[in-house]
């Protein structure tokens, strides 16, 4: 299949691993949008938050766990935020869904 995300994960092309188990596999952002920027994916591939079913959903809890490990990890005690687009007017530009975590500036919301 030719899709990014599923080359990255089968190592094909290289990243900086953050984090890994069973379901999930988390590398740096190749662009930074913030000091501390993870990409988080099921290793399953899923085009997006669109294809989310009674089926698959409990692959998004593994990606929510991994988001607390990480979190502590990477000891973001002052927070963080977690991003996900969808789709062509959501900003989506890999089809393999994912999920942002910025931290390490202030990330408050709504932008200026
Ligand atoms: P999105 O715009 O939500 O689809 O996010 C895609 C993200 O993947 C962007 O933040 C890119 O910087 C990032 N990205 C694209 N190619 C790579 C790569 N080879 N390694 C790491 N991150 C990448
Ligand atoms: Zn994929």
């Amino acid at each position: 299949m030719d899709c990014l995300f599923c080359k990255i994960i089968a190592g094909d092309i290289p990243s900086s691993k953050i984090y890994e188990d069973e379901w999930v596999y988390a590398f740096a952002d190749i662009d930074p949008k913030a000091p501390f920027h993870a990409i988080i994916v099921p290793k399953e591939h899923i085009v997006s938050a669109a294809e989310i079913t009674a089926e698959n959903s409990r692959l998004i809890a593994k990606i929510y766990e991994a988001v607390a490990k990480i979190a502590k990890a990477e000891k973001l005690e002052k927070g963080f935020r977690v991003v996900n687009n969808c789709g062509e007017d959501g900003g989506q530009t890999v089809g393999h869904i994912h999920f942002h975590l910025l931290a390490r500036r202030n990330l408050a919301w709504p932008p200026d």
